[in-house]
C-alpha cells in the first residue's frame, strides 16, 4: 500500500483545507495519488519565449510565453466592473494584460519597471495582442526544481482558478508533490512484463508525463500508462469471462429436433447468408457446451439478426426449454411477435406477446401457460422481467437492441429461471467499434454478422437544405407514384416533448397540404400517443394503405417495411451519427433502390457538417461508428471516459488508442493462458493491481454475479 500516496491532498504545502475541498469537488482529487494521476491534456514548449511582435492571429488560442517589463498598472472601472489593467513591453512591442478577478493579489506581486515571464493565451485587439489572466513568474529558475522544457497544461475549473489553482499553479503543486512522493511510487507491473514489452517503469513514466525532458520521453510515458490502464481492464474482463465459462454451468441443449428441422427445411423463406450460418453455429456451440452462454450478436441494420435468434429459439424448444425475446419498445415487440408468429405458424410452436398494454385477462392466461410450459416463446418489452412473470423452464433469452437495456435488467432476467441461468444472446444493430466493444463487452463472446442478405442495393444518401424542399416533395411524389412508401422522421429534443410534437405536427400539416387525400394517405406516429393509435398508424403504413409515415424516433429500431424506399430525416443535424445510421437502415430492405435525405438548417457547426458528410460518404455502419467515436472523442479534451463496467479511463482515449487496446488485450490473453488463476509468484503484482482496480470501480454491480 503506497501510504504516502493515500495522504489527503490538504497536507500538500500550499493547498490546505479550503483548496482541498475545492479540488475534491471540482476535479475529484482527494489524495496525493489522485493529484499525481491528474495528467496534462496538452503540453507546450516552454523553451520558446515569444517576442511581442511575433504574436499574431495564428497564435491566438495557443499558450505562449513572453518576457516583458511592466510599464503601467492600474485599476480601471468601479464596483463589479473593476479590473486590473497592465501595459507590458519588450524591445519589439507592447501588450495589454487584464485581470477581472484577484486584482489586489496581482497588484501586490507585479512591480512597475521589473521583468517577468507572462504565460497565457493571447488574443488580438485593434492590432495589439492582449492576454486575460496570464500566469507570471520572475525570469529565474529556482534552484533544486525541475527545469521546465515541455510544460503540461492541466485541466482546471473557473472556481479552482479563482482560488489560485490555475493550470500553472497546478503544475507548481505537481512539482512540490513530485519532490515528496518520488520514492513512494511503486511498480504495478511484473518485471518480466516491463522488460518483455519494453515499457517505461511506473515512477519514470509518472515523472515524464508531468515533466517530460523530450517528446520521446513523453511518448514512452504515455505508452506505459495507457498500456497499464487498458491491460488491467482487459485482464479483469478476460478473467471474469474465464470464470464464467469454466465455472458457470448452463443447460445443455444437444438436440436438433422437430421444430428446428421442420422450420429449416420447409418454412425458412430464404437461404441463410454465410454470416448467418456461421453465427448460428457459434451460438449452437455454446448451447451444447454445458456452460452458460453470454453472447453479443452484432450486425448492421438489415443484416438479418432476427432469423438467427429464432433458429436458436427452435433449438431450445427442441430440448424442452422455453425462450424469451425482449425488445426495447412495444412497437418493436409487437412487430417481432407478428413476424415470428407468421414464420412459425403451423410448426406447433406456441408464441405469446406480453407488453405493458396486455389486458389483465390475457396476462393471467399467459402466466399460466408460462408456468405449465405450454408457451414456448414469450416476446415482450421489459414487462417481461417484472415481478410475477414466472417461467416453468426458461432456457434461452434474447435481448434485442441491447443499448436500451442495462446491467440491472440482465440481472433480473437471471432470476427468472430456477436451476441454472438461461443462455443469453444480446443483439445489437449499433455497430460498436472493435475497441469500444472490447472495453464495454470484454466479458461477452462476440459474434458478428458482417454480410447483408443478397440483392440489397446501397442506399443513396444526400444532404439537403430548406431551400430544396419543393424539389424534395417532387421526388417523394415520383417515388409514391411508383408504388413506394416514405418515412419522414423528426428529432426528439429532450427538453420539451410537447414542443417536439408541435414541431412534428406543423411538419405533418405541410405534408398533408402537399399530399392531399384521397390520392395520398399520411399517418402520424409519436411517443405521446396512446398505444392503440400508434399501432393503428403503424398498421396502416405496414399494410401499404398509407404511403407516408411521419414520426418521431419511435421507428428508430427494428421496424421492417421492405416497400419503404425513402427516409427523410428532418433537422438531421440534431441526430448523432449512429442514430442517423439506424434510421437510414429502415429503408433499403427490399430489392428497390432506396434513398435517405438529410434535411438540415443552413447554418451548421463544423462537427455537424462532418456528420452529414460522413453519412453521405459511406453506408458502412462500422466505419461510421468509428468516425462517430472520433468526432465525439475529439471534443473530449482530457480524454477521460467511462468503460461499460464503471472503470474510469484516465489516460487512454478509446477513440484514438485502439491499437494499444488490442495489443494490451493480446498480452492479457497470453498471461491468462499460461497462468489462468494468476497464482504464479511473478504475477502477484497483477493480483494486487486488480484488487485496487475493483476497489476504485464505480459500478455497484459485479457482472460476474449476473451473466
Ligand atoms: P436486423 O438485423 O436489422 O434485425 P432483420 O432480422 O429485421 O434485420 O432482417 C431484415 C430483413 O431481411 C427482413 O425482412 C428479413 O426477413 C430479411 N432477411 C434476413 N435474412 C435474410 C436472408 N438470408 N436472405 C434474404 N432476406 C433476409
Ligand atoms: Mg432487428
Amino acid at each position: 500500500m503506497d501510504s504516502l500516496l493515500d495522504k489527503p491532498i490538504k497536507y500538500l504545502p500550499g493547498i490546505g483545507e479550503r483548496r482541498a475541498e475545492a479540488l475534491a469537488a471540482e476535479i475529484g482529487v482527494q489524495t496525493f495519488g489522485d493529484l499525481l494521476m491528474h495528467i496534462p491534456f496538452r503540453y507546450i514548449d516552454r523553451s520558446k519565449v515569444y517576442k511581442i511582435a511575433e504574436i499574431d492571429e495564428t497564435l491566438s488560442t495557443q499558450y505562449v510565453q513572453v518576457r516583458a517589463r511592466v510599464r503601467e498598472k492600474g485599476v480601471v472601472g468601479v464596483g463589479a466592473k473593476a479590473r486590473l489593467a497592465l501595459v507590458v513591453a519588450d524591445d519589439t512591442g507592447r501588450m495589454d494584460l487584464v485581470w477581472f478577478r484577484g486584482a489586489r493579489f496581482v497588484m501586490s506581486k507585479l512591480e512597475i519597471g521589473r521583468e517577468y515571464i507572462f504565460f497565457g493565451r493571447p488574443t488580438m485587439f485593434n492590432g495589439f495582442p492582449n492576454m486575460a489572466h496570464p500566469e507570471f513568474e520572475p525570469p529565474v529558475v529556482v534552484e533544486g526544481q525541475e527545469p521546465v522544457r515541455m510544460q503540461g497544461i492541466y485541466s482546471t475549473t473557473e472556481r479552482l482558478t479563482s482560488m489560485g489553482l490555475g493550470t500553472k499553479a497546478i503544475f507548481q503543486a505537481m512539482r512540490t508533490l513530485w519532490g515528496m512522493v518520488r520514492n513512494a511510487v511503486l511498480e504495478t507491473l511484473p518485471a518480466y512484463l516491463i522488460e518483455r514489452e519494453g515499457l517505461a517503469g511506473r515512477a519514470q513514466a509518472l515523472h515524464d508525463i508531468h515533466f517530460p525532458a523530450s517528446a520521446a520521453a513523453l511518448q514512452a510515458a504515455l505508452r506505459r500508462l495507457k498500456f497499464e490502464e487498458l491491460f488491467l481492464i482487459q485482464l479483469q474482463l478476460l478473467g471474469q469471462r474465464r470464470v464464467r465459462t469454466e465455472k458457470t454451468p448452463g443447460y445443455p441443449m444437444p438436440k436438433i429436433g422437430g421444430y428446428f428441422n421442420l422450420f429449416y427445411r420447409e418454412r425458412l423463406p430464404f437461404a441463410l447468408t454465410g454470416a448467418q450460418q456461421r453465427v448460428v453455429k457459434e451460438i449452437r456451440g455454446d448451447m451444447v457446451s454445458g456452460h452458460q452462454m453470454n453472447r453479443l450478436m452484432q450486425g448492421d441494420v438489415g443484416s438479418g439478426k432476427t432469423i438467427v435468434a429464432l433458429l436458436c429459439v427452435l433449438i431450445a424448444a427442441d430440448n424442452g426449454f422455453q425462450s424469451a425475446i425482449m425488445a426495447p419498445t412495444e412497437i418493436l415487440a409487437a412487430q417481432h411477435y407478428r413476424s415470428i408468429a407468421e414464420l412459425v405458424d403451423t410448426t406447433g410452436l406456441r408464441v405469446e406477446l406480453l407488453t405493458g398494454s396486455t389486458r389483465k385477462r390475457k396476462r393471467e392466461e399467459i402466466a399460466e401457460g408460462l408456468l405449465s410450459g405450454e408457451i414456448d416463446l414469450l416476446i415482450g418489452t421489459h414487462a417481461l422481467i417484472e415481478e410475477g412473470v414466472r417461467f416453468g423452464r426458461l432456457g434461452f433469452v434474447v435481448i434485442d437492441e441491447q443499448h436500451r437495456f442495462g446491467v440491472m435488467q440482465r440481472a433480473k432476467l437471471r432470476l427468472k429461471s430456477q436451476e441454472l441461468p438461461p443462455h443469453v444472446l444480446v443483439m445489437t444493430a449499433t455497430p460498436i467499434p472493435r475497441t469500444l466493444a472490447m472495453t464495454l463487452y470484454g466479458d461477452l463472446d462476440v459474434s458478428v454478422i458482417d454480410e447483408l442478405p443478397p440483392g440489397r442495393k446501397p442506399i443513396h444518401t444526400s444532404h439537403a437544405r430548406e431551400s430544396h424542399r419543393l424539389r424534395l416533395f417532387g421526388f417523394l411524389r415520383e417515388q409514391i407514384a411508383q408504388g413506394r412508401q416514405v418515412y419522414i422522421v423528426y428529432p426528439l429534443i429532450q427538453e420539451s416533448e410537447t414542443l417536439d410534437v408541435a414541431n412534428l405536427e406543423a411538419g405533418a400539416e405541410v405534408v398533408a397540404r402537399e399530399f392531399p387525400p384521397p390520392q395520398y394517405t399520411s399517418v402520424v406516429v409519436h411517443g405521446k400517443m396512446p398505444a392503440k393509435l400508434k399501432d393503428y398508424g403503424m398498421e396502416l403504413f405496414k399494410s401499404g394503405q398509407a404511403q407516408i409515415l411521419i414520426s418521431t424516433t419511435v421507428i428508430e429500431v427494428g421496424v421492417d417495411v421492405p416497400n419503404a424506399t425513402v427516409m427523410v430525416i428532418e433537422s438531421a443535424e440534431r441526430f448523432g451519427l449512429s442514430q442517423l445510421h439506424q434510421l437510414r437502415g429502415r429503408v433499403g430492405r427490399g430489392g428497390e433502390q432506396s434513398y435517405c435525405i438529410l434535411m438540415t438548417g443552413d447554418k451548421l457547426t463544423t462537427e455537424a457538417r462532418h456528420r452529414m458528410e460522413a453519412m453521405v460518404s459511406t453506408t458502412d455502419g462500422f466505419r461510421l461508428s468509428e468516425l462517430d467515436l472520433q468526432l465525439r472523442g475529439a471534443g473530449d479534451i482530457d480524454g477521460t471516459a467511462q468503460s461499460g463496467q464503471g472503470f474510469e479511463i484516465k489516460v487512454a482515449n478509446l477513440a484514438k488508442d485502439g491499437d494499444i487496446l488490442e495489443y494490451a488485450r493480446g498480452v492479457a490473453e497470453g498471461i491468462l493462458a499460461e497462468d489462468p488463476q494468476l497464482q504464479r509468484p511473478e504475477n502477484s503484482l497483477l493480483v494486487e493491481a486488480l484488487e485496487r482496480l475493483n476497489r476504485n470501480k464505480q459500478a455497484e454491480v459485479d457482472l460476474s454475479q449476473i451473466s
